[in-house]
Formats: structure tokens, sequence, C-alpha cells
């Protein structure tokens, strides 16, 4: 239901945890969080509030740059710990948060299934993880392996990816909605402004179709077929 991601100078953990107490308001019955600590990408996630996914860190400790979060409204399998966002592939290279709903997950499940994929959820979300590592594996970039995941996507969504090693979140919108938030050499990524608007007002929105890949020098926006294309900033006004 509410999507968060950062990119920075600091440690994404506490951005990513305020972001989701912003996106409260939009309801949702789970909660997770993805950061990238270095070796590899760390995923904490639980059914219930976002106190719960807190008390749940504790004394893990979760620290990087990049991250995203998520708060959950389940549409496919119930709200359980395994069914919360992100998700990843089966080496958790790729973590991915989705909001929206995938309406072709069956086939794609069964068509890398055969592949040798193995699912861990009830989710049409896990597929996208898959998917990106599915064309990494066949060995393109990691940029075209996103847009080509998510050219193979039928209904709507939200989408925020970051692969590990990499400082960079990939994002794409089809019929849910999606902003990016800039300030200086901070990046946001969210589902809705009031996630992030403690941080910055300097915003542009995705339209459908839009592919944004932010990393710390910036925010380039290409169509799903690669193609390079241009997304004016705006200030935004907003009365909390
Ligand atoms: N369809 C996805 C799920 O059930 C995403 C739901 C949402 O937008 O939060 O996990």
């Amino acid at each position: 239901c509410g999507i968060i991601g950062h990119i920075g100078t600091g440690n994404a953990l506490e951005t990513l945890l305020t972001g989701l107490e912003n996106l409260e308001y939009r309801g949702y019955d789970s909660a997770g969080i993805a950061v990238q600590n270095g070796s590899g990408i760390a995923v904490q996630k639980r059914s219930g509030k976002v106190d719960e996914l807190k008390n749940s860190i504790g004394d893990r400790h979760i620290e990087g740059n990049v991250g995203i979060g998520h708060t959950r409204w389940s549409t496919h399998g119930p709200p359980t710990d395994e069914n919360a966002h992100p998700h990843t592939d089966d080496t958790a290279d790729v973590a991915v948060v989705h909001n929206g709903i995938i309406e072709n997950y069956a086939d794609l499940k069964s068509w890398l299934r055969e592949r040798g994929h193995e699912f861990t959820s009830d989710t049409d979300t896990e597929v996208i993880p898959h998917l990106i590592q599915y064309y990494l594996d066949a060995g393109m970039a990691n940029e075209a392996a996103f847009r080509r995941a998510i050219d193979e996507l039928e209904g709507s969504y939200a989408v925020t990816a970051m692969l590990d090693g990499e400082h960079v979140l990939y994002a794409a919108r089809q019929g849910s909605p999606l902003v990016v938030g800039v300030e200086d050499d901070e990046f946001f990524l969210a589902s809705d402004v009031p996630a992030f608007l403690e941080y910055t007002d300097t915003v542009v929105y995705l339209e459908d179709g839009d592919v944004a890949i932010v990393d710390e020098d910036g925010v380039e926006f290409t169509d799903l077929a690669g193609e390079s294309i241009t997304r004016e900033p705006e200030t935004v006004e907003w009365d909390p």
C-alpha cells in the first residue's frame, strides 16, 4: 500500500522507518524494510504495525546508505511475516517492494518454477525479484534486467527495487502512484509525498510507463524500452 526508498549519505534505516510511519494513514496490515549493509541485503519484515517491525529489529545491526520500505495492504496471500514486503529472489541479491496487483503472476510464477526458481510467499509480488534475477542470470545488465522484468508485468504497480552491491534504486509505475524526492545528494522514493516531506519538498512525479533510476548523482528517467525521457522537478505545496 505504501512505498518508501532512500539513497543518501547517512544510514537509510531511520528515514525508512519515519517514512513508513508517515504512510500509516493509508492503512496497512504488515510492514518491512531492506537495507544494503555492504555485505548483502538485510531484510526485516513483520505482519502488524510499524511499531512491531521496530521492536522486531531490536538490537539487530542494520546499516546502509540505500534502502527500501513498504506498508502492505494484502491482496494476494494473508498478512503473514513471509508475505510482507520486501521480497527477494532465492539468493537475496534483489529486493523489491510493490503496490498494486500483478494480474499475470500465476503464469510468471509457473514459468519461473520450471526454470528452477523457488518461492516462499503467496504474493503476486514475489515474481518480480525472481524475474529480475532471471534476466541478470541470462547476462543482462542491471538496468536492462529491471526494465525487461517490468515489461513482463500486467496489472497495476508501483515498484521499487535494489540490487546487492550497488547504490542504485530502480523504480517503475503503471496505475499506482510513485514520486521521487530530491534534496542535494539525498534521494527519496515514495508512493506519496508526506512520506518524505520533512526532508524535501522538491519532487518529480513518475508517469505511467516511466522507469526512474536513482543513484547518488541524480535521477535518470527512461521509458520501458530504455529511451531517455524528461521529467521536470516541481516544488510541492503541502498543508500537513
Ligand atoms: N499485491 C501485493 C500483495 O498482496 C501488494 C499489495 C499492496 O499494494 O500493499 O502483497
